[in-house]
């Protein structure tokens, strides 16, 4: 697939509406347009990478800054005590719909503590 194709990119590039909940040097986070929970935002790295399977050394830092973007996030959404999910999916039997690392930030709601069966959310 084409990358000028991708949803998320296009989000990134402001051909494609979202309502941008975050933005720094590194980082984009927006609502997700399905959302599974009265919280379920998708936190993307500026620079495209298509899963986890492509991270490497270099990205390390990056890394550590989805997570404490995120960790900031579910603060600023008031979730953070209630309690979160992050999720990272890669690949067919995770069912990962776009090819771009996201992390899914989803609460405000009680998630259980399922963590196969996504359709439970
Ligand atoms: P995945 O299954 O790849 O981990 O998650 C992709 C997510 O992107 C899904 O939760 C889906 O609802 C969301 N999504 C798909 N298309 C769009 C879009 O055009 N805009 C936004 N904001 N989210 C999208």
């Amino acid at each position: 697939m084409n990358i000028d194709n991708n949803i998320f990119k296009n989000i990134l590039n402001n051909k494609i509406k979202a309502n941008i909940i975050y933005k720094d040097k590194y980082i984009t986070a927006f609502d997700d347009i399905n959302p599974k929970a009265p919280v379920h935002i998708i936190l993307i790295p500026n620079i495209y990478i298509k899963n986890i399977n492509h991270i490497d050394k270099s990205n390390i830092y990056l890394l550590g800054k989805m997570l404490l973007v995120s960790s900031k996030i579910a603060k600023f959404k008031n979730i953070n005590k209630s309690g979160y999910r992050l999720i990272i999916n890669c690949n067919k039997d995770a069912g990962q719909e776009i090819n771009y690392l996201h992390i899914h930030i989803i609460g405000g709601k009680y998630l259980g503590n399922i963590i196969c069966n996504c359709n439970k959310i």
